[in-house]
């Protein structure tokens, strides 16, 4: 009998290049011409990198200057983590930067903030940042950077970006939201949030690895450059433009913005993959499941199903999956994340996590359901249910 093909869920570590992403860059790819010349084939490869510019900036709701093309999430990341700010030509010093306890590694160094000059704001058990701690950290001190991911990589735990804008408003901070996994998922809306500038990477919605966009909301309020030299991206990151790339990035903003409908279908498919866990394992625990989380993603544990053992066991099964984040060198190290959320130790080492996107089928979640009985039987037959 033929081995059943490869089920890929594992979209928030990266996922699946789209086929539009594919043309966009197969187009793009050895084009001859610098963007930053004048002849015909410099403006040909501007004009690439200004159609995808337009694409990023409709899926975040901002004006096509606000987006500032970058190698990626973590260099967005870091550009924006500096005490050094500008506010309409004036310089505007940031003190501090106020983090939560949940943020990516990419934010978790501190970017250019001394390390004095980082403070941690806890979350809550449901992985939703402590709001009361975040409005005494920003009374008690100076002008701040705050830090908060829109949605988390491991657990999807959604957080609550209005009024985290608010109270830093308030305060006169700035606002930086890490948006890698909220994007083309739930909508970005800066505005409402409040939020300065938000980082995103192409290769979570479907486009190239390498490629992402530092995006602010008044491109008269902005981080120093990360990178200074050429007069690339108005001068907000030097160094010439990866053309392919950010043309493929265009295209998958585009396709993630048109996508807003796919999400009830990934949370129903998601849904039926947590009932199919729970009807073999009732004690399986799924992290975050107290506060709005997002439709794609599902993280749980099984007492005794080490994580490091049961992903060796899908992928045997050619089903991937993840144990906790999976962006630090195929390493498993206990989740920052779980952890900060105050769950065991001993548990946090069973957290699977799984993540769809917009490849997945329903076939794919039964298939992840057809393997899942036998690994728990090998693994911890008695976490398996009497009546399944
Ligand atoms: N932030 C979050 C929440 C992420 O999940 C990731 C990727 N794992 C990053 C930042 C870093 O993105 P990139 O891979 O584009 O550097």
């Amino acid at each position: 009998m033929a081995r059943p093909g490869p089920v890929y869920l594992d979209h928030n570590a990266g996922a699946p290049m789209r086929p539009a992403v594919r043309d966009a860059m197969v187009a793009a790819i050895g084009v001859t011409g610098n963007p930053s010349s004048v002849h015909a084939d410099g403006r040909a490869q501007r004009a690439r990198i200004e159609c995808a510019r337009e694409k990023v900036a409709g899926l975040c709701g901002v004006p096509a200057r606000g987006v500032i093309f970058t190698s990626g999430a973590t260099e967005a990341n870091v550009t924006a983590l500096t005490p050094a700010w500008q506010d309409q030509g004036a310089p505007l010093y940031l003190e501090r930067l106020l983090r939560g306890a949940t943020e990516h590694p990419s934010v978790a160094a501190g970017g250019r903030f001394p390390v004095k000059d980082q403070c941690v704001v806890p979350v809550q058990k449901d992985g939703q940042l402590d709001i009361a701690a975040l409005e005494l950290a920003l009374a008690d001190g100076g002008p701040a950077l705050v830090s908060v991911m829109a949605a988390n990589n491991e657990t999807g735990v959604i957080q609550p970006l209005e009024e985290i804008g608010a109270r830093v408003r308030r305060y006169g901070g700035v606002f930086h939201v890490d948006a890698v996994q909220a994007a083309g998922r739930v909508p970005i809306d800066m505005e409402a949030w409040q939020a300065d500038a938000i980082s995103l990477s192409a290769h979570k919605m479907g486009g190239p690895q390498g490629a992402g966009a530092l995006v602010v909301r008044s491109s008269a309020r902005v981080p120093a450059p990360l990178l200074t030299g050429g007069g690339q991206e108005n001068w907000r990151r030097a160094g010439t433009e990866n053309v392919a790339a950010i043309a493929g990035f265009g295209a998958a903003a585009d396709a993630a913005a048109k996508e807003a409908q796919d999400a009830r279908r990934l949370k129903d498919l998601r849904d039926r993959l947590e009932q199919g866990v729970q009807a073999i394992c009732p004690q399986a625990h799924v992290f975050g499941k107290d506060a709005p989380r997002l439709g794609n993603t599902t993280c749980f544990a099984v007492r005794g199903i080490l994580a490091e053992t049961a992903l060796i066991a899908f992928d045997l099964e050619r089903v991937s999956v993840s144990s906790g984040s999976a962006c630090s060198s195929g390493k498993v190290s206990v989740s920052h994340v779980l952890m900060a959320m105050g769950e065991e130790e001993a548990l946090a080492r069973c957290a699977l996590r799984v993540s769809l996107g917009w490849d997945t089928s329903a076939p794919d979640v039964e298939r992840f359901l057809e393997v899942w009985p036998a690994i728990v039987d090998r693994l911890n037959p008695s976490a398996r249910s009497k009546a399944a």
